[in-house]
């Protein structure tokens, strides 16, 4: 069986590493948000490059302090992308605010700068770009668009940790950044976890007095906040995945290239566009297909998972009906959705494994049996 993503060998490779830290932290009597998380944001913030970086519980958190932080709430609009998962759009609903959807672009599945500025009204207050699959956006077209019409630009970076734009790191183009820990992310711990980060020390301040409950003072309160911080276990295993993390990016890029030489002749496939100013970590490697289902269905009989990312845009959620959108607002994400599927994607796939995945793929042209 060859996994979509294959962590129980990939956490292998750091056990004794984490076992040898997880007792530490075990002997050391602090277990939340104590000198493990303190380090984690220190060199996370160093990393990329940023003046803050503060840990929270989870990625979908992560954007909803942010936007807190950033005083976004009822009456509000923010523009990003339907072809994302939910909790981008969830977030924006959680702090009151309403999600305005703009497509995407066909090669690279992110948000299309040129559809943006159509949807701004007086009430937008943000944009979210998300850098989907590990790609990051069109950040210098989006950020231009946000300085002329005052708004600020969120990246949603929880599918890149470590990802490159025009050399700089994603997570340090916006006015803010979210990223997820959740374990099948490319920096994913044994749990959830996630991180804000950004180079306003005021809004960052907002958000750690958030995350804890509204407070900057130990039982004083200046706002309603929320329970939202990270374990020291969390940390103590980040720390060590973040030492590994450039590597394992760099070897997914591997993988990426295998398949994408592999492909490259196969008319039934379409390959995701990679941007030459950019670096893609490929949290995951989708392809599109119009007979995906075949496909599909002749990976599972070889025991090779593939999985859909993502099978409803977010426009047509059935919680988003009140929004009044409708199939054909969006052709482009809406094709991606009816198309795209994702194959094997991990650091330690071997090379035997992915012939194994190429051939099925290569025998599934033009729809014979
Ligand atoms: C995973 C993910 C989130 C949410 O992160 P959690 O840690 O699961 O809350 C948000 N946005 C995108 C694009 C994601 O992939």
């Amino acid at each position: 069986m060859i996994p979509l993503i294959n962590l129980k060998r990939q956490f292998q490779t750091v056990k004794q590493d984490m076992l040898k830290e997880f007792e530490r932290v075990l002997d050391s009597g602090q277990y939340i948000l104590g000198p493990k998380v303190k380090e984690l944001e220190k060199k996370t913030a160093e990393k990329l490059g940023v003046r803050d970086a503060v840990a929270v519980a989870n990625g979908t958190d992560a954007l909803v302090l942010t936007l807190k932080a950033f005083g976004i709430g009822k009456g509000d609009e923010v523009i990003t992308t339907p072809f994302t998962f939910f909790a981008t759009a969830e977030a924006v609903s959680r702090v009151g605010a309403t999600p305005v959807f703009a497509d995407v672009d066909r090669g690279t599945y992110n948000l299309d700068p040129a559809k943006i500025e159509e949807n701004i009204t007086p009430a937008t207050k943000a944009i979210i770009p998300v850098h989907i699959f590990g790609q990051p956006a069109d950040m210098d077209e989006i950020n231009a668009i946000a300085k002329k019409h005052g708004l600020i630009v969120i990246e949603d970076a929880c599918q890149a940790f470590g990802a490159e734009y025009k050399g700089r790191p994603a997570g340090s183009i916006g006015d803010a950044a979210c990223f997820s820990f959740f374990p099948t992310k490319n920096l994913g711990t044994l749990g959830d976890g996630g991180m804000v980060t950004m180079s306003d020390p005021e809004a960052a301040r907002r958000v750690r007095t958030l995350r804890t409950h509204g407070t900057s003072k130990k039982y004083f309160h200046d706002k309603i906040g929320f329970n939202s911080r990270l374990d020291e276990l969390h940390a103590a295993a980040l720390l060590i995945l973040l030492e590994k993390i450039d590597g394992w990016n760099e070897q997914r890029r591997k993988v990426a290239g295998k398949y994408r030489e592999a492909l490259k002749e196969a008319s039934h496939l379409t390959l995701p566009t990679e941007k030459e100013d950019r670096s893609h970590i490929y949290h995951l490697f989708c392809i599109g297909a119009e007979n995906r289902e075949e496909i599909m269905q002749a990976l599972d009989t070889r025991q090779i998972h593939s999985g859909i990312y993502y099978p409803c845009c977010l426009h047509l959620q059935d919680v988003y009906s009140s929004l009044q959108y409708k199939k054909g607002d969006f052709p482009v994400a809406e094709s991606l959705s009816d198309t795209l599927f994702a194959i094997p994607m991990d650091p330690f796939l071997t090379s035997d494994e992915q012939d194994q995945i190429i051939s099925v793929l290569l025998a599934k042209g033009g729809g014979e049996t």
